[in-house]
């Protein structure tokens, strides 16, 4: 007999029809001789929806709060599935994020799992049931709810997958499983065999929300190998494993996007040690996430640093850094949103050079005009105009010859 995790998330319970589609699936597994625990994101938009309601009573709902809120989204979803795979003439019992012994650090809205101990979960197993375990929560050691960061189902599936030490873990999904890049974007992208746990952590962390990164992170450090699948059709979608050889064969294995970013370039900062310090901490302290950085050569003593971030953060990171500028005596600080970043990822790049010199001539030829770079082992990521960013994605998947045709 075989243990196996399935994880559904908010599409593909979308409705009370999908929800009875996601029971069907489970009792096959199950009726085929498997033990099955399930997964459940909350319905499609009920986090946002939920999201929206604590923003029109307050602009700064405690996160405490926050989590008590959103927790009840995959609630609702344990229960209903539970209730419909019951209805199949199946034992299911629901377990909250606590219940499935799910312990978390304190830091509230993306707090992080420190153990798990599926004592109940094994139990419940041992009597026959099949277990639907609510995505995204989990509790403080003191009893607080506290949920995972958005996505956040894809931990608990991997996670739990990793604790109960499972012989299957299904992410099952609204498309086929990873693709060269989203096909919503790029209308030719292929669906992938496999793909490396390294190039999907960078394809998630750049932008291809197929996967939560923090999940990827987590089934790379306890190799959980995983499928990520469709839960609308039967075909086997792409495992996502450890590298082996022939993955270096292929150069590119993906393309990502990731839209609403914001660049912020602080012009004539004096060119001394500890100057880059000061700006950055007091970005730090606000909490903010930077992304890409970039400092010019310093020319008669002043150099200019360019860095981008989410545009959401972007009023934030004004207001901390206008202190700063005034300071250090660097001349002007100049803000634009309206830009976003292109990745190319694949861990063929290693052994393989003149992957930029491709996806620049692309990008060129198209009359797109690249304004920050940064490459790593195995991504090289450009920002342009968001506006572009569509047209350079089909682009570069065409030039690097991604695609189906
Ligand atoms: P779920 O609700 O099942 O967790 P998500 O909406 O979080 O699903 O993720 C699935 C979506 O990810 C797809 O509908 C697709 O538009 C998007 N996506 C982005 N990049 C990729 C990619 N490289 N391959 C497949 N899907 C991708
Ligand atoms: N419901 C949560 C979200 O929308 C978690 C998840 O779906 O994985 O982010
Ligand atoms: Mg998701």
């Amino acid at each position: 007999m075989s243990l196996v995790v399935q994880k559904y998330g908010g599409t593909s319970v979308g409705d009370t029809g999908r929800i009875l589609n996601v029971a069907r699936k489970v009792a096959a597994t199950h009726g085929a001789g498997n033990q099955v625990v399930v997964v459940v994101s909350a319905m499609s938009g009920v986090t946002d929806s939920l999201i929206k309601l604590a923003r029109d009573i307050s602009p700064n709902p405690t996160e405490r709060e926050m989590d008590v809120l959103l927790a009840t989204g995959e609630q609702t979803t344990i229960a209903l599935t539970a209730m419909a795979v019951n209805s199949l003439g199946k034992k299911a019992v629901s377990l909250t994020g606590a219940q499935a012994g799910i312990i978390t650090d304190g830091v509230h809205t993306k707090a992080k799992i420190a153990n798990i101990t599926p004592r109940q979960i094994q139990d419940f197993l041992d009597e026959g049931y099949i277990v639907i375990v609510a995505g995204f929560q989990g509790s403080t050691l003191e009893g607080h709810v506290t949920t995972l960061g958005r996505g956040g189902s894809d931990l608990t599936a991997i996670a739990l997958s990793s604790a109960i030490k499972a012989s299957v873990c299904q992410i099952f999904t609204d498309v086929e499983g990873v693709y060269t890049c989203d096909p919503r974007v790029v209308p030719t992208a292929r669906k992938l065999d496999e793909i490396s746990y390294d190039e999907m952590l960078e394809m998630a962390s750049s932008g291809s929300k197929v996967m939560q990164s923090r999940s990827v992170e987590f089934a790379k450090k306890f190799s959980v190998l995983f499928e990520v699948r469709s839960s609308f059709s039967d075909k086997p979608g792409t495992i996502v494993k450890e590298e082996t050889m022939s993955m270096e064969n292929v150069v590119i294995r993906g393309i990502s996007i990731e839209r609403n970013q914001a660049k912020v370039t602080i012009s004539q900062v004096p060119d001394k040690p500890g100057v880059a310090s000061r700006f950055f901490t007091a970005v730090a302290e606000a909490n903010l996430m930077v992304d890409m950085i970039v400092q010019n050569v310093s020319f008669s003593g002043t150099t200019d640093i360019s860095f981008t971030l989410h545009k959401e953060d972007l009023p934030k990171a004004k207001e901390v850094l206008e202190p700063v500028l005034k300071e250090t005596g660097a001349r002007e600080l100049v803000a634009r949103d309206g830009i976003a970043k292109l990745s190319v990822v694949g861990i063929g790049m290693r052994s393989h050079s003149g992957v930029a010199a491709q996806l620049f001539e692309c990008l060129g030829r198209g009359g797109i005009n690249i304004q920050m770079i940064s490459t790593s082992e195995i991504k090289i990521a450009v920002i342009l105009d968001e506006d572009k960013i569509v047209e350079a994605a089909n682009l570069a998947h065409e030039a690097f010859g991604l695609g189906n045709s």
